[in-house]
């Protein structure tokens, strides 16, 4: 097998930076480990592209990065324009931040035919290309236009959220009909392939039986596979990272104080304004909390040439000062706020070093960070996990504390209990959600995900288009829905 992996950007191989995301985050093992080519945007664009629009093939361990240069013409409406005002807010539930044009849609659909040109070079007859996240929902048809037969895999890294949200998306159908050219779709959450199979039903018309479902494509599988970290590596780089001098310079600082951590990409769905506000009531409810605990708040800034992103780290930044001045003191910031990133490495120190771990999103796929947080503990001594309802990891990691991001009065009450939790209810919670960390590591991810790629694509290969046993219903058709006994999409 020569498996190509595709995403937008790819993560920088470097031990000593920061990941660009939760997506990079888990890519770079599996590319290392499993001898994959990994093709992504080299952050750069062209107006004349060529026919081999590649740069140099790097090395990762024993996979390869391959970058190139995306049209000029087409960039900002691709990312800036359709995937980040259209699509990210309609994913995750924000539909009022939703900002589409004619031409954005067009310059998405240009820059996916043009990855899919691009690909042709790595088309060895023993191909299997898995494409992921929401830039590239088209570039399987695309593929397929180009008489690609290989296997293609598609894993959505966000929520899929309910028929009418997905509704209003421009050119939804077409959008969601173009998916099916994938072999197989991957989501975060059974609920998430729920989501989009009640999306075929009722939208398209379309009759989804145990996860299967055939189009004009052919058949095509659903299923979720929740992704995961590497357990061991985050628990082994947290006890080297105590003595490293970002971590060393943290624990001095404290003087014998609490630490709360928040470790977010500025976006609306991280739900920061919330968590920030729970903080301030927190400490105007039990002022005896003053000089006792702090937040460390790292916020990277991200896509900030979009108006709702730059609104955002406004406001955040006001509310930070705002809560700053009212609580601090003359030797006490109540929240530190940093908008630089850290090396996984250093990351783990820190998220060691935090009694609380706060992980709020209105809305997440499944959220690293509060992966990453609870297997960076110390076994002896764990911290406490306030994770939101609504982030994909509270299906696995239930033992954390769980709280409605939209509540501002329960998040404060469950930080105030998680600074006075017993050790014996720290542990007990711990070593829960250990055992789930651990039953569904990155490398089982990506094993389930390749295994089901594969007999999905043998699956399509046995039930040609001619004798398709439910052929798809003249397009676009409406049904008024609860066709047949669908069963619900399976969990690897
Ligand atoms: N991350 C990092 N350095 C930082 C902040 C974050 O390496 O300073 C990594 C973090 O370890 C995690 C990823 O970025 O693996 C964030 O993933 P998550 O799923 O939590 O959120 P996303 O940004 O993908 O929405």
């Amino acid at each position: 097998m020569s498996l190509v992996v595709v995403s937008n950007r790819v993560a920088r191989a470097k031990a000593n930076e920061p990941m660009t995301g939760g997506l990079a985050a888990a890519l770079l093992p599996v590319v290392q480990n499993n001898g994959a080519i990994w093709v992504g945007s080299s952050g750069h664009v062209r107006d004349n592209v060529q026919k081999d629009p590649f740069g140099e093939i790097e090395a990762v361990g024993s996979g390869a990065l391959a970058l190139l240069d995306l049209p000029a013409a087409h960039y900002g409406g691709y990312y800036e324009g359709f995937a980040n005002s259209a699509l990210w807010p309609a994913l995750h539930s924000r539909t009022d931040l939703i900002r589409a044009t004619r031409d954005d849609y067009h310059s998405y659909r240009e820059v996916n035919a043009f990855m899919a040109r691009a690909l042709l070079r790595f088309r060895k007859p023993d191909a299997i290309f898995w494409i992921q996240d929401y830039h590239f929902l088209t570039l399987g048809a695309e593929l397929r236009q180009l008489d690609v037969k290989q296997a293609i895999g598609f894993f959505l890294h966000t929520p899929w959220p309910s028929r009418a949200i997905i509704s209003g998306v421009p050119n939804h159908r077409e959008l969601v009909e173009a998916m099916l050219a994938y072999n197989l779709i991957g989501f975060q959450t059974e609920e998430d392939c729920s989501n989009f199979k009640d999306y075929l039903e009722v939208e398209l018309g379309l009759r989804v039986n145990d996860g299967e479902v055939s189009s004009r494509h052919g058949l095509s599988r659903l299923a979720a596979f929740p992704i995961g970290i590497d357990v061991d590596k985050f628990a082994a780089h947290a006890v080297k990272a105590m003595s490293h001098p970002d971590v060393s310079r943290l624990r001095r600082s404290l003087h014998g104080q609490r630490l709360a951590i928040g470790v977010d990409r500025v976006d609306y769905s991280k739900g920061l304004l919330n968590r920030v506000a729970a903080f301030d009531r927190m400490l105007t409810m039990q002022p005896s909390l003053a000089r006792t605990v702090s937040l460390l708040q790292i916020a990277t800034l991200s896509r900030g040439g979009i108006d709702a992103y730059g609104d955002l780290q406004e406001q955040l930044a006001k509310l930070v000062s705002d809560v700053n001045g009212r609580h601090g003191e003359v030797d006490w910031t109540p929240i530190r706020y940093l908008n630089k990133g850290f090396s996984q490495t250093v990351l783990a120190g820190l998220y060691r070093t935090a009694q609380i771990g706060l992980v709020t999103p209105l809305h997440d796929g499944m959220n690293l960070v509060a992966k990453e947080y609870v297997a960076a503990q110390n076994p002896a001594d764990p911290g406490v996990l306030v994770l939101s309802k609504f982030a994909g990891a509270a299906n696995e990691l239930d033992a954390a504390l769980l709280v409605n991001p939209n509540d501002i009065d329960g998040m404060a009450r469950a930080m105030a209990s998680a600074l006075t939790m017993s050790l014996t209810e720290r542990r007990l919670r711990w070593n829960a959600m250990m055992k789930s960390l651990r039953a569904g590591t990155v490398q089982q991810w990506f094993s389930d995900f390749i295994e089901a790629l594969h007999d999905a694509h043998e699956a399509r290969n046995r039930r040609p288009l001619a004798v398709r046993v439910d052929p798809t219903p003249a397009w676009p058709l409406r049904t008024t829905g609860g066709i047949g006994a669908a069963a619900s999409c399976r969990v690897h």
